[in-house]
């Protein structure tokens, strides 16, 4: 499998990535799960510009380091999951189950850490939820867990093909879970069983802290099932959207969610 060019690859992730963004929000403009109580434009405009730039400089610090790393770990066979003797398949499986797992304890720890929550509550500031919503991080925050990443593909020697799959399944999986698409219950009860449905990720965008500190999960749910971290069962009508402490939705322009980090503390 050495012929895999992360170029191309990268390339196809990244048309996956705007493709599915924009048909998620036609689709939620169609069959909105409950009116938008915030303007949707005004949202975008501070959600979309972020994840470009974001993009752009993730990209220029992290991928040719991440691809490097890569390359290494499958040429010379290093980190623990290339010098184990399993099929390919199975490295690739793990390699997804593995990323996942880690993505799950950052992301509690971004809930539990003070630290990390001055970040990463510019995503939960966010008013109302839709496939912009999936998009609207701090730079901060993203380098953070980038650098995790990094780590974790170097000590499992995590390969391209696993890492950029994970990465558009990741993607497919927060644009569908932060959408406000309206999804058939019945078909919910059954994603949860192993996904993200998007009842499931509202409860962790609500204001009550309580409910703002469970479901962790991006990709599984497994992780909130076993770890007991799993809230399920939560009337969606009720669901406030957002953070207790930012509610003026006049100060969550683009250039306010950007200074976030740095001003004051809050839960
Ligand atoms: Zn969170």
């Amino acid at each position: 499998m050495n012929s895999i060019d992360p170029d191309s690859l990268e390339i196809t992730k990244s048309v996956l990535y705007w493709s599915g963004l924009f048909l998620f929000l036609l689709l939620e403009l169609r069959f909105s799960y409950r009116q938008a109580s915030v303007p949707k434009l005004n949202r975008w405009l501070a959600n979309l510009p972020l994840s470009i730039v974001n993009g752009v400089i993730y990209h220029a610090i992290y991928y040719s380091v991440l691809v490097t790393i890569m390359v290494r770990a499958e040429s010379q066979q290093t980190g623990l999951l290339q010098i184990v003797a399993i099929p390919y398949w199975m490295q690739i499986a793990a390699g997804i189950l593995i990323l996942d797992f880690v993505i799950y304890i950052w992301h509690l720890l971004n809930h539990v850490v003070p630290f990390f929550w001055r970040f990463h509550r510019v995503h939960h500031s966010d008013m109302n939820m839709d496939a912009s919503t999936a998009n609207r991080f701090h730079l901060g925050e993203l380098l953070m867990s980038g650098l995790l990443r990094m780590a974790v593909v170097y000590t499992f020697g995590i390969s391209i093909f696993a890492y950029i799959l994970f990465e558009m399944l990741v993607n497919l999986s927060i644009q569908f879970h932060h959408s406000s698409i309206r999804v058939n219950p019945a078909l919910e009860e059954k994603l949860v069983l192993l996904f993200v449905p998007p009842s499931m990720h509202r409860v962790h965008h609500s204001v009550k802290i309580r409910e703002r500190d469970s479901n962790y999960g991006v990709l599984f749910s497994l992780w909130d099932r076993f770890l007991g971290t799993l809230t399920w069962g939560i009337d969606q009508s009720k669901i406030i959207i957002g953070i207790g402490s930012h509610r003026k939705f006049s100060e969550l322009g683009f250039l306010h969610i950007w200074m976030m980090p740095f001003k004051r503390k809050s839960r």
